[in-house]
């Protein structure tokens, strides 16, 4: 690994304002509005000598006059299908875009998008095809970028070219099935996404998400030769020593979780009410926002699937929380391998430059 000299004072005047972005070498960290909070992430754009590249493009419209500003943008790799990572590809209609396997389909049909997120299970078919028609009426700008958006589909673990940068895709199925951790051999960094390091924790809150994977993947991430670690959300960019230490404490939330599920339902909290109990989210969000409540319903559904199979006696409550909150057995699990056209590398290998 050559690790290229770290560069924080890479000032761009636009619009009047200066906006300051770190860059090791030619890939440069773009935080997103509000310090990439939620509807906001980071992305990476690497300077090519004649053109540049995006890696996810959720970091609202200062980053996207900056990045028009620059080379021109012939390609945008997306991490995986959330909203909050592609809410900007309607911006750049000249650039082609690529995303992993297995999440081509949930953008190109909003049925398989909300069987993964869990609408399916927690609002049944006539709920979630109701917010679907409801979200198609209203013309929502980022669906609609989404799903007319040309998508091709880039291969796992196979050196990619980007803007002439050697770049690998690391599959870290957890957070969702088809997460790809975009990685940069020559410059020692790995962008590690969705494993934030935020206080919150780790998020495995959809139907495709799956808990043990997630710590799996993550812990895959330190086998990696990097040096600088760059999170869509919250930490930002990290050193290897600083990742290290905060991915222990991190991945820690999960247990003390189930921990806190454990002791609720010893303590006699019936399925009904086990939802205040606060595993993820606070009382008080559940009040204002509904889809929090999906969110928080889904990771009670995944940590008791976890304690069922790991021997714990958990069916009758499991079975009784299903009904309690009126969700869709069948679509408590999603496992859609990718289109064999899609997961073959061979088949989308021509991109490489
Ligand atoms: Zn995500």
């Amino acid at each position: 690994m050559r690790v290229k000299p770290l560069n924080q004072d890479n000032h761009s005047q636009f619009g009047g304002k200066p906006v300051t972005y770190t860059k090791i070498g030619p890939i440069e960290i773009l935080t997103g509005e509000n310090k990439s909070k939620i509807p906001f992430s980071t992305s990476l754009l690497v300077h090519g000598r004649d053109e540049t590249a995006l890696i996810d493009c959720g970091t609202g419209h200062k980053a996207y006059d900056y990045i028009k500003n620059q080379k021109p943008l012939k390609n945008i790799y997306l991490t995986h299908y959330h909203l909050d990572h592609i809410s900007g590809i309607g911006e750049f209609p000249e650039a082609q875009t690529w995303i992993n396997p297995y999440d081509k389909h949930k953008l190109k049909d909003l049925h398989e998008l909300t069987k993964a997120n869990g609408l399916y299970a927690v609002l049944g078919e006539e709920g979630a095809e109701d917010w679907i028609k409801k979200r198609t009426e209203r013309n929502n700008p980022v669906l609609n970028a989404a799903t007319n958006v040309d998508m091709n589909v880039y291969p796992y673990e196979l050196p990619l070219q980007i803007a002439g940068e050697k770049m690998i895709m690391i599959h870290a199925p957890g957070h969702t099935e088809g997460l790809a951790l975009p990685y940069f051999p020559d410059h020692g960094i790995l962008f590690v996404v969705d494993i934030d390091l935020s206080s919150f924790g780790p998020w495995y809150n959809n139907i495709d998400s799956d808990i043990d994977l997630f710590i799996q993947s993550a812990l895959k991430t330190l086998e990696v030769d990097a040096e600088y670690f760059v999170t869509s959300h919250h930490k930002g960019m990290v050193r290897r020593k600083e990742y290290e230490q905060k991915l222990h404490d991190y991945l820690a939330i999960i247990e003390k979780r189930e921990q806190k599920l454990i002791d609720a339902i010893d303590r006699g909290i019936s399925p009904e009410d086990i939802v205040y109990e606060e595993v993820f989210y606070f009382k008080e969000t559940h009040k204002k926002s509904p889809l929090e409540m999906t969110s928080e319903i889904i990771g009670i559904v995944k940590h008791l699937q976890r304690l069922i199979k790991n021997g714990g006696d958990y069916e009758d409550y499991y079975n009784e929380f299903i009904t309690t909150h009126h969700l869709i057995k069948e679509y408590l699990f999603y496992k859609k391998e990718p289109h064999p056209a899609d997961h073959h590398p061979l088949m989308t290998k021509t991109h490489s430059l």
